[in-house]
């Protein structure tokens, strides 16, 4: 079936990379491949991958009703990566057609803004909400692998990280100039981490590194919203 080539995928970044730190934090994943597995839940994880194939297979299993209503429910979604492209309301820079989205995060992602896989990157991010009160770091360091961008937000929308672009990065191979049209001079900084609501998004993988902090970040906010009986949550992957 389409799961296997999801599998195959040479840049898939484990969903279950997310179980672990969360089994640190005492909390189960649970995996979500049907429409019906939603039921069981009361906060999501939208893990990253490809979008494209990610959006095929959900529209394979018929998820994107039940992921907008879960969305429009109010219940905690967080997105990270290709999950931050499902859950914003726009895509830009791609091929033509595009992908279905789930949307309800108000922003546009371009979808590889720094080129391909070959240009990931990490860099020491600032996050004044990560930092502890008892004066922990506010540095995180973001693991961007083809990592979208967030180019513009809605009102509503809370920026949690900026990222400060190098004046000496290389942002564009020749492949993904074609797909920059729009805005062929780059910005001096994009956003790669936002919050609404209930709705997290990042462009980088928190679940790549040791630090959990992101992760219980966004367990408080699911439990915030629903006290203490939010223990179910997931990382919902159709790979
Ligand atoms: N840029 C990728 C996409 O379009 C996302 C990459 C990722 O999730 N690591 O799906």
């Amino acid at each position: 079936s389409g799961r296997v080539g999801f599998l195959g995928h040479p840049i898939r970044p484990e969903k279950k990379g997310f179980f672990t730190p969360l089994r640190r934090l005492g909390v189960k994943g649970v995996e979500i491949r049907k429409p019906e597995h939603l039921q069981s839940i009361s906060s999501l994880i939208i893990p990253g991958g490809e979008s494209t194939t990610m959006a095929k297979l959900a529209e394979f299993h018929n998820l994107f009703p039940a992921l907008r209503e879960f969305v429009q429910m109010g219940k905690p979604v967080w997105g990270t990566c290709a999950g931050l492209i499902f859950l914003a309301n726009k895509a830009v820079g791609q091929k033509e057609g595009g992908q279905e989205l789930v949307g309800g995060l108000d922003c546009t992602v371009h979808r590889n803004y720094f080129g391909r896989q070959i240009q990931s990157f990490e860099a020491e991010l600032v996050v004044p909400e990560l930092a502890s009160k008892e004066g922990g770091p506010e540095t995180f360091r973001g693991v961007f692998i083809r990592a979208p961008a967030i180019l513009e937000v809605g009102p509503e929308v809370e920026v949690l990280a900026d990222y400060h672009i190098p004046s000496n990065k290389v942002l564009y191979s020749s492949s993904a100039v074609e797909i920059h049209e729009e805005s062929a001079v780059p910005e001096k900084k994009v956003i790669v981490a936002v919050k609404q609501g209930k709705l997290l998004g990042t462009a980088f993988h928190p679940e790549l590194t040791a630090d959990t902090r992101w992760h219980s970040y966004f367990l408080k906010m699911a439990s915030d919203i629903e006290g203490a009986t939010s223990n179910a949550i997931v990382a919902a992957s159709s790979s």
